[in-house]
């Protein structure tokens, strides 16, 4: 399928989907697949949801977009929800992870130079991933992310994850750091998963030293883990949240939610989005929401996920190449001792929709709305792939 007309950013694999129901996607072909990733975390509720579509369809025929010079009161009504969910103040709209992100970068440097800090820095860890913009590709902890567009953006600090040792060095040695961005589980990295006390760690770092604790939870958030938000898991309330993937089951929208002070930094003219919240994206993300708490979505991907991860347990925890088995919820990795890339084109053929990612990691998310069947299925067939890749040829 030769294609000159698209810019050549993605490696893509020759498969074109035209139909989505449930967990399941046909190509052109009429060949059925059953999707494990969910389009990268974003399609919780599965493809086609009739609550998300109906949405859409009322929405569009009735108000797409305004602008953000007006009131929008599908937006208050999203905010709203989402402050009850995360018992955070204040909510701003975007479009996409790396938006929310940045609006956080921007948020915790306007931060710093109304407490009189000239250069403010933001620490960032090894192995992340924010975005692809200019200052989130900077915060990014991965150097293929940043190579070729240097210069990059100035004002971060890099220590290694789950370390911390690493952030306490820091606070002896800098006096302009005004906040830490971080996962609560590395997403991109390998779904990389902290002691259990790491976040509680890094809130009382961020409340000593009076730095904003800004959590990236644009894969791990929406119910992904078992709890609406990776941080409830540690009890821990950050300062800044942002969310993305799976918040409008893919109609793009993204948030960048804050409390305390963080909550009113921003002030008319410092930041904005012609998109951002617009009545059409707004009113998917309101089905997402109702939807998940009706159908208990929440427990149930905590539910899925054990299952999951007991049967890749069972499966795979003696076989030889086999380094780890881990898992959150539905945010599940099997990680080999090699590259393993091309077991993504076996699952596939298999009609299998799965990731690999920091080379070596064996990554799932898949809808939340999966079946015992369909779960019980993937982790038999990528099983299956698993060992017969790592099987002497
Ligand atoms: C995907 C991702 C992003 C970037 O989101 P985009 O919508 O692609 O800009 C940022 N942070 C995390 C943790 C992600 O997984």
């Amino acid at each position: 399928m030769a294609n000159d007309t698209l810019m050549t950013t993605y490696a893509r694999l020759p498969v074109r989907f035209v139909r989505g129901e449930g967990a399941r996607l046909w190509d052109t072909e009429g060949r059925e697949y059953l999707d494990a990733l969910s389009g990268v975390a974003v399609c919780g509720l599965g493809h086609a949801h009739p609550a998300v579509a109906a949405a859409l369809c009322a929405q569009a025929g009735t108000l797409i977009h305004t602008s953000n010079i007006y009131e929008i009161p599908l937006q208050e009504e999203l905010a709203a929800h989402l402050l009850r969910l995360s018992g955070l103040e204040r909510a701003f709209f975007c479009n996409s992870g790396c938006e929310a992100n940045e609006a956080a970068i921007k948020l915790a440097r306007l931060h710093g130079h109304k407490r009189g800090i000239k250069e403010p820095a933001i620490i960032v860890m090894e192995g992340s991933f924010h975005g692809r913009t200019l200052a989130t590709l900077t915060a990014t902890g991965n150097r293929k992310v940043q190579a070729g567009f240097e210069p990059l953006v100035k004002g971060f600090v890099r220590v290694p994850y789950n370390d911390l040792d690493a952030l306490c060095t820091v606070a002896e040695n800098s006096d302009n750091v005004v906040a830490v961005l971080v996962e609560p589980v590395q997403g991109e990295g390998g779904i990389r998963i902290p002691d259990a006390d790491y976040l509680a760690g890094v809130r009382a770092l961020c409340d000593k030293h009076q730095w904003l604790m800004m959590l990236d939870e644009v894969q791990t958030g929406m119910g992904r883990t078992g709890r609406w938000f990776a941080c409830q898991h540690s009890n821990v309330q950050p300062d800044v949240m942002v969310l993305a993937k799976g918040l409008g089951n893919g109609m793009p929208i993204g948030v960048c939610l804050a409390r305390g002070t963080a909550a009113t930094t921003f002030e008319p003219g410092n930041h904005g989005s012609t998109f951002g919240g617009n009545p059409l994206a707004c009113s998917a993300a309101l089905a997402v929401i109702s939807t998940t708490e009706k159908e208990a979505l929440v427990a149930r991907a905590a539910q899925l996920g054990q299952r999951m991860l007991d049967g890749f347990t069972q499966r795979l925890a003696n076989t030889a190449g086999v380094v780890a088995i881990r898992g959150l919820g539905l945010m599940l990795a099997v990680e080999l001792d090699r590259p393993c890339g091309e077991l993504v084109k076996s699952a596939l053929a298999r009609g299998l929709l799965i990731n690999v990612t920091a080379d070596k990691v064996v990554r799932l998310l898949p809808p939340l709305i999966l079946s015992d069947a369909q779960a019980d299925r993937i982790v038999a067939e990528v099983s299956q792939s698993i060992v017969e890749f790592l099987a002497p040829k």
